[in-house]
Formats: C-alpha cells, structure tokens, sequence
C-alpha cells in the first residue's frame, strides 16, 4: 500500500526563514517509510526549483524539484489549453511557469487576451490599472490564489488576495483563482500524488490547506506552528481528521504509531 504526504511549506516547515523544529527528521523518517513526499504552495512567486532551494537552505531537506506543486504551476496548467496572451502580474516563478507551459506574456494590456494575477513586489499603480483596463475590454482574469496576507518578521503583508481585491473592485469582475483550494491546484496535485491509495494533507492554514483536503477526498492533518494556534479558529466544515502541534508528530499519525 502506497501513502502519499501533501505537505504545505510556510507555517508548516518554516516560519519565514526558520525551520519548524524537527522537521528535516520528520520528512527523513517519511522518506524512509516509503511515503510519497508532495509538496504544494500557494506561493507563486517562486520557481519549483527555488522552492527546493529555499527547503534544503532553511530545513535541511533535500526534495526533488519535480514533488513540488506551486500556485503558478496551477494557473500555467489551467491557462495552458486555451494558449493565450496574458497581460501578468507577477514574479519569476509565475512567468517561468507560464512560459514552461507554451504561453508567452503579452508585453502590452491592449495585446492581452487575459490578465494573470500573483504576488507581484514590483507592482505599481499604472500596472494595476493596465490590468483594470484589460479586464474591462473583455480579457479573462486569473488568480492564483487569494490568500489576504502573508507573514514576514516585520508582521503580515499584503498578499496576492489584497492585489486581487483591488483589481475586482475596480472591474467588478470575479477571477478564475487556481491555487488551494481550486480545482487547478487539486489538480496539479493529484497527478503528483499519482496512484497512491492514502493521501493525507498537512497544512497550517485551514481556508487553503484543510479545504483542498476536503475538495479531494484526503484526509488532512492541521498542525498549529504556522497560522492556526487553536482548533477552535477552525470552521465545522473544515475540521481535519487529526490536529497536532507539528511536523514533528506528523510521522507517528502517518505510520500508525511508530514515530520512524
Ligand atoms: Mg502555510
């Protein structure tokens, strides 16, 4: 019997640039187990291969690039069958994910047949209304993800959620969002997760993480050292099947008992 491991990053692994504590030795005794290691974020601003660069610098963890799963690579996927010219918002690991998909950003809004939303730091105010103007003349939107914020040791900063809502304000036009928990993204990590016949979610963020375990059909296991530090945040209907205080339980749940 195959069990695969969906594993969020931030809040799960690392809180900004700090591991969780034992988490490489946690991922180590799964690994060893035989457990299929998956790894999905709603960071799009990220290549998959900076991803596992980020892991092994902060966690000690070495993943295979190809185990893991970003918002950009689910909005690439979603985009990919109807090739279009987006007009993006966005950073490297979103205009790579397009490009590895066949799609070439529209390097005007007036040639753009769509306009694609991530977290984009270098974001500025004729941007934000070329993207409006776009939407307006009929292109699609895209989101990948609408999560509001995201932490940093200076406090929460506005994320990709805060982009997207001033652009649907001004439209008044609701996006395709593609991350967790949206079909894109489930998607994505299905074929990664590939035939294996248990599949649990480990995730710090209930809206995201427990809700792309319920889209599915998995079983999820929130853990409390990312965003989440009490159960009763959580809402009835995103309740996980088992709640633990880290990463570094997670091996006894998945295993049955034996901590690896
Ligand atoms: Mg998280």
């Amino acid at each position: 019997m195959t069990t695969a491991v969906v594993c969020d990053l931030d809040g799960v692994l690392y809180l900004h640039d700090r591991p969780v504590p034992r988490a490489r030795e946690a991922l180590e005794s799964l690994a060893a187990a035989g457990v299929r290691l998956v790894f999905a974020t709603n960071n799009s601003t990220k290549t998959p291969e900076r991803v596992a660069a980020d892991l092994h610098r902060r966690v000690g963890f070495r993943a295979d690039p190809a185990t893991i799963a970003t918002s950009a690579m689910a909005t690439a996927a979603f985009l990919a069958p109807s090739a279009p010219r987006p007009y993006v918002l966005g950073a490297e690991g979103l205009v790579v994910s397009l490009r590895r998909e066949g799609i070439e950003p529209a390097e005007t809004p007036a040639m753009a047949d769509a306009v694609v939303v991530g977290l984009d730091p270098a974001l500025t105010y004729r941007r934000l209304a070329e993207a409006v103007l776009a939407i307006g003349a009929g292109a699609t939107f895209v989101a990948t993800g609408t999560d509001p914020t995201y932490p940093t040791p200076e406090g929460l900063y506005p994320g990709t959620g805060a982009i997207v809502a001033a652009i649907r304000v001004a439209t008044e036009v609701a996006p395709v969002v593609c991350g967790k928990p949206h079909p894109p993204m489930v998607g994505l990590v299905r074929r990664l997760v590939g035939d294996a016949d248990v599949v649990w979610v480990v995730g710090d963020r209930p809206e995201t993480d427990l809700a792309m375990a319920k889209a599915a059909g998995w079983a999820g296991i929130l853990v409390l050292s990312g965003v989440t530090d009490d159960v009763s945040q959580v809402p009835v209907d995103l309740r996980p099947e088992v709640v633990v205080p880290s990463i570094a339980d997670v091996p006894a749940v998945v295993l049955g008992g034996g901590a690896g």
